[in-house]
C-alpha cells in the first residue's frame, strides 16, 4: 500500500447500506426497535433512482373494482413465468395492501378517486379472477410521480427517528469472517477518510445494475455495488441472467414513459399504423407483461415495420386522450416527451423503444431478507449477519420477469420484513466481538490500487466497450452464438481493467477513481449475467433464447446461483449452481400455483 489510510471507527447494531425506498423502510424499522441503526449512502437520500419512479404501487384494495390479495398472487406467479418462489410471493400480496395504508398515514400524496379513495390504474399483467381478466385497476398512483411521492415521504418519517445517516459515503466492501457478516467499510467522499462499521446486522439496499447496459431508465448511479460486494465476499448472486426490458424507453435518450401511460389508454403502432399487440396477446393486448411487448416490438422491428428513418422504433400514441386527464394523470411524461423526444404528446405519437429498466436477479434472500445461499448441501441456509432488500435483492418475487408497480411494493414490504427480522433476533446493546485485524484490508487494498492505476485505457472507454457488449449480446434476443461470442469479448474486456487509467490521485471528491471503483463493481455483474444467460438452455420471461424457445420446467424451473473470483481485471471465474425454485405457499389460504403456458 502506497500510503496509510486514516480510519475511523464506528459500532452500531444494525448498518444499512443505501437510502432509496427500500433502505429507507428497513432503517425506520430497524431504529424503531431502539436498535443503534446508521444508513450509509452514496447519493443525498431523495436522490436515489427511487425518486425516479413514476407509475406506481401495486396492491389489491379494490378502490376501482374488485380484487384480492390472491388475484395478485396470481398474476405475480404467472408474470415470474413460475420461476418466483410462491412463499415469498404469498407475503408479498397479502402484506402489500397494509403498506400502501400505512405509506398514506406517513404523508404520501396519493391521487384520489372522486369519493376520496386511493386512485388506481390498470397497469400490465395485473388481471381479475386469477388471470381469467378483466384488467384489475390495483396500481395505485400519486400522477406519475408515485416513487418521487414515496421516497420523500420515507425520508421526512425516517428524520424522526433515532438513526445516523452518513451522506455520500461510498461503501467499499463487507466485513466478512468465517461466513458471517461483521460490518462495512466506507469511503467519506467529500474528505478520503476510511470508515469501518462494526454490526451484528448489515442491509443492502443498493439497488439495480441497470448501467451495465448502454440504453437504460436507470440512474448512472445505478451500478449494483451490494450485488459486487457480495460477489467479492465469495457469496453468489441469483437469477442475473433475467433483465427487464421496458416497452417504452424514449427512443435514443433511453428516458422512461411509464407503463401507466398504456393503463390510461395508450398504445402501439408499426410503420403500416396497425395496433400491433393485438396480434400477439389478443386478451391484455397493450397491457401484456413487459417481456411480452418488448419482445413483441423487436420482432416487428426485426420484420420490417419499425417506424423512422432507419425503420429502428415503434410509436406510442397518447394523442386520442382527452388532454385534461393527460394533464391531470400524466404531467410528468408530457414533459418528459417535450424535452426528450422533441413531441407534444397531445397531438403526436412518441418514438419508443425497449430499455433496459429493472433486474429481477440479484442477492438471493427468503422473505425476511436474510441472504441465502447453498451450505452442506442446504439450498437456503442463512448467511448470518448479512440482509438484502429492494432491487439489490433476489427474494425471488419476481422470478423470470417483474410486473410493473411490483418493485415499489416489494421495497416497502420487505423492507419491513427485514426490519421486523433484525427486531427479533438482536437485542440493542448486544457485546461485539473485536473485528479481525485484517478488517479494512481488501477494501483499502482496492482503493488504493485503483486510485495508483496508471494504464492506458480511460475508466469511459473500458465502460463504454462493456455496455456495448452487454446491449449487443445479451438483450431481448438470445442465441448460443450471440452469446459464446459476447463472453469471450466480456473476458477480454474485463482482462482490459488492469490498464485501467485514474488521472485524480487525490482523495478529495475523487469521482474519477469512484467512478472506477463502480465500473469495476459492474464488471463483475456483467459476467455473471453473460455467463448465466449463456447457461440456461430454455426460454422463461425476460430470457428470451432463439435456440431453445420453449419454456421447459422439468430441467429448467430452478434459480441460477453465480459467484465470481476476481476484481480489476484479475481472476474472473464464475461459478454456476442451481437451488430449487419454492413450490410451496406460506399458508394454507391459498395453493400452489401449478405451472400453466404463458399466455395474455
Ligand atoms: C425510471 C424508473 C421508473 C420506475 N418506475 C417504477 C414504478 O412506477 N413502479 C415500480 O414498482 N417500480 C418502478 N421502477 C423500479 C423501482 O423504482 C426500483 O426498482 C426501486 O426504486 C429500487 O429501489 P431500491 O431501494 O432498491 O434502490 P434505489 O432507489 O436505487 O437506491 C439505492 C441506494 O443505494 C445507495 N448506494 C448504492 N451503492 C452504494 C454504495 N456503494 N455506498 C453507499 N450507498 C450506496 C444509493 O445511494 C441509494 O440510496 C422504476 C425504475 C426506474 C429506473
Amino acid at each position: 500500500m502506497s500510503e496509510a489510510y486514516k480510519i475511523i471507527d464506528h459500532t452500531y447494531d444494525a448498518v444499512v447500506v443505501g437510502a432509496g425506498g427500500s433502505g429507507l423502510r428497513a432503517t425506520m424499522g430497524i431504529a424503531e426497535a431502539g436498535l443503534k441503526t446508521a444508513c450509509i449512502t452514496k447519493v443525498f437520500p431523495t436522490r436515489s433512482h427511487t425518486v425516479a419512479a413514476q407509475g406506481g404501487i401495486a396492491a389489491s384494495l379494490g378502490n376501482m373494482g374488485p380484487d384480492h390479495w390472491t388475484w395478485h398472487m396470481y398474476d405475480t406467479v404467472k408474470g415470474s413465468d413460475w420461476l418466483g418462489d410462491q412463499d415469498a410471493i404469498e407475503y408479498l400480496c397479502r402484506e402489500a395492501p397494509q403498506a400502501v395504508y400505512e405509506l398514506e398515514h406517513a404523508g404520501v400524496p396519493f391521487s384520489r378517486t372522486e369519493a376520496g379513495k386511493i386512485y388506481q390504474r390498470p397497469f400490465g399483467g395485473m388481471m381479475q379472477n386469477m388471470g381469467e381478466g378483466p384488467p384489475a385497476q390495483r396500481t395505485c398512483a400519486a400522477a406519475d410521480r408515485t416513487g418521487h411521492a414515496m421516497l420523500h415521504a420515507l425520508y421526512q418519517q425516517s428524520l424522526k427517528y433515532d438513526a445516523d445517516f452518513f451522506i455520500e459515503y461510498f461503501a467499499l466492501d463487507l466485513i466478512m469472517e468465517n461466513g458471517r457478516c461483521r460490518g462495512v467499510i466506507a469511503l467519506c467522499m467529500e474528505d478520503g477518510s476510511i470508515h469501518r462499521f462494526r454490526a451484528h446486522s448489515v442491509v443492502l439496499a443498493t439497488g439495480g445494475y441497470g448501467r451495465v447496459y448502454q440504453s437504460a431508465t436507470s440512474a448512472h448511479t445505478c451500478t449494483g455495488d451490494g450485488n459486487a460486494m457480495v460477489l467479492r465476499a465469495g457469496l453468489p448472486l441469483q437469477d442475473m441472467e433475467f433483465v427487464q426490458f421496458h416497452p417504452t424507453g424514449i427512443y435514443g435518450a433511453g428516458v422512461l414513459i411509464t407503463e401507466g401511460a398504456r393503463g390510461e389508454g395508450g398504445y402501439l403502432t408499426n410503420s403500416e399504423g396497425e395496433r400491433f399487440m393485438e396480434r400477439y396477446a389478443p386478451s391484455a393486448k397493450d397491457l401484456a407483461s413487459r417481456d411480452v411487448v418488448s419482445r413483441s416490438m423487436a420482432m416487428e422491428i426485426r420484420e420490417g415495420r419499425g417506424v423512422g428513418m432507419e425503420g429502428d422504433h415503434i410509436f406510442l400514441h397518447l394523442d386520442h386522450i382527452d388532454p385534461k386527464v393527460l394533464a391531470e394523470r400524466l404531467p410528468g411524461i408530457t414533459e418528459t416527451g417535450k424535452i426528450f423526444a422533441g413531441v407534444d404528446l397531445t397531438r403526436q405519437p412518441l418514438p419508443v423503444v425497449p430499455t433496459v429498466h429493472y433486474n429481477m436477479g440479484g442477492i438471493p434472500t427468503n422473505y425476511h431478507g436474510e441472504v441465502v445461499h447453498i451450505r452442506d448441501g442446504n439450498p437456503d441456509a442463512v448467511v448470518p449477519g448479512l440482509y438484502a432488500v429492494g432491487e439489490a435483492a433476489c427474494v425471488s418475487v419476481h422470478g423470470a420477469n417483474r410486473l410493473g408497480s411490483n418493485s415499489l411494493i416489494d421495497l416497502v414490504v420487505f423492507g419491513r420484513a427485514t426490519g421486523l427480522r433484525i427486531k427479533e433476533t438482536l437485542k440493542p446493546g448486544t457485546p461485539h466481538d473485536t473485528l479481525p485485524s485484517d478488517s479494512a484490508e481488501m477494501a483499502i487494498g482496492r482503493l488504493d490500487h485503483f486510485r495508483n492505476a496508471k494504464g492506458a485505457t480511460p475508466t469511459a472507454q473500458l465502460r463504454g466497450e462493456m455496455q456495448k457488449t452487454m446491449q449487443r449480446h445479451a438483450a431481448v434476443f438470445r442465441t448460443d452464438e450471440l452469446m459464446a461470442e459476447g463472453v469471450s469479448k466480456m473476458d477480454a474486456i474485463y482482462a482490459g481493467m488492469q490498464d485501467v487509467n485514474v488521472t485524480d490521485r487525490s482523495l478529495i471528491w475523487n469521482t474519477d477513481l469512484v467512478e472506477t471503483l463502480e465500473l469495476d463493481n459492474l464488471m463483475g455483474q456483467a459476467l455473471v449475467t453473460i455467463r448465466s444467460a449463456l447457461n440456461r438452455k430454455e426460454s422463461r420471461g425476460a430470457h428470451m433464447h432463439e435456440d431453445f424457445p420453449d419454456r421447459h420446467d422439468d430441467e429448467w424451473m430452478k434459480h441460477t446461483v453465480a459467484s465470481f473470483d476476481g476484481w480489476g481485471g484479475n481472476g474472473g471465474a464464475t461459478t454456476i449452481a442451481y437451488r430449487p425454485v419454492h413450490d410451496y405457499t406460506l399458508t394454507d389460504d391459498i395453493e400452489y400455483i401449478k405451472p400453466k403456458k404463458r399466455v395474455y
